[in-house]
């Protein structure tokens, strides 16, 4: 949920707009949100707070009493259009679409060398681990789709190629609620475990 539809949490299902993204708690969510809207959003409020400071001084400060957490959500609405792109540091935490890649790389290998077929020990293993994400998994705005999602369709832990389909799935319909195109899953095996048939990758 972003700052501009903090109100109308019934917009949930749809595409993730650009700007800051407020957590549970209504405030911003730093792993929630990209790392240009985050640094964006701070330097916002920073101006914002530098300029407060120096009114205050000729004028009452009902203005900055409202709390960190208006002020924030007040800072992220006047965000929107200019977002400033700079060049993250190497090794700052992760933002959420490093989070995702490195997420979906993790699930998606771990389900093209899943047994084709899995004792019922792994497949007990595998729906753990799948059922946890929702749970546990820091985007709290990214693991409240993932468990609509999944209640909607249960995880397929037959086998190595329902397993596959079932994430190509779940991260397509995480695509189309981003603007991105859907990926086309008959290439999962390429895209994760045997690479293109050129030998570019080999
Ligand atoms: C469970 C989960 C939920 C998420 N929810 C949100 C959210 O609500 N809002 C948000 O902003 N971000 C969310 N993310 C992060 C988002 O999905 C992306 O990871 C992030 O935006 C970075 O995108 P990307 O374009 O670099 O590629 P990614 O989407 O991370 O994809 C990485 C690579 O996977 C391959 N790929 C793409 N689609 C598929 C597919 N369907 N099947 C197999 N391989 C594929 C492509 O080669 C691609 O380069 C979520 C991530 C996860 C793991």
């Amino acid at each position: 949920m972003t700052a501009e539809t903090e109100s109308s949490s019934s917009n949930t299902a749809t595409k993730l707009p650009p700007g800051m993204v407020l957590g549970p708690d209504g405030k911003p969510c730093k792993i929630c949100t990209s790392s240009a809207e985050w640094r964006n959003w701070k330097r916002n409020t920073t101006k914002k707070a530098t300029h407060a400071e120096q009114s205050s001084s000729s004028s009452t400060s009902a203005a900055t009493s409202g709390g960190a957490s208006a002020s924030a959500v007040a800072a992220a609405a006047a965000l929107g259009t200019a977002v400033q792109s700079t060049t993250p540091q190497v090794e700052c935490p992760p933002d959420v679409e490093q989070l995702g890649r490195a997420t979906w790389t993790f699930l998606h290998t771990t389900a093209a060398y899943y047994p084709e077929k899995p004792t019922p020990t792994q497949r007990a293993n595998m729906l753990s681990l799948l059922r946890s994400l929702p749970v546990l998994y820091p985007c709290s705005w990214c693991a409240s789709h993932l468990k609509d999602n999944m209640a909607s369709r249960p995880p397929d832990v037959s086998g190595r190629l329902g397993l596959s389909r079932w994430l190509c799935e779940q991260h397509n319909d995480v695509n189309e609620r981003l603007g991105k195109e859907r990926f086309d899953c008959s290439k999962t095996d390429e895209r994760w475990k045997d690479g293109p048939s050129d030998g570019s990758c080999d």
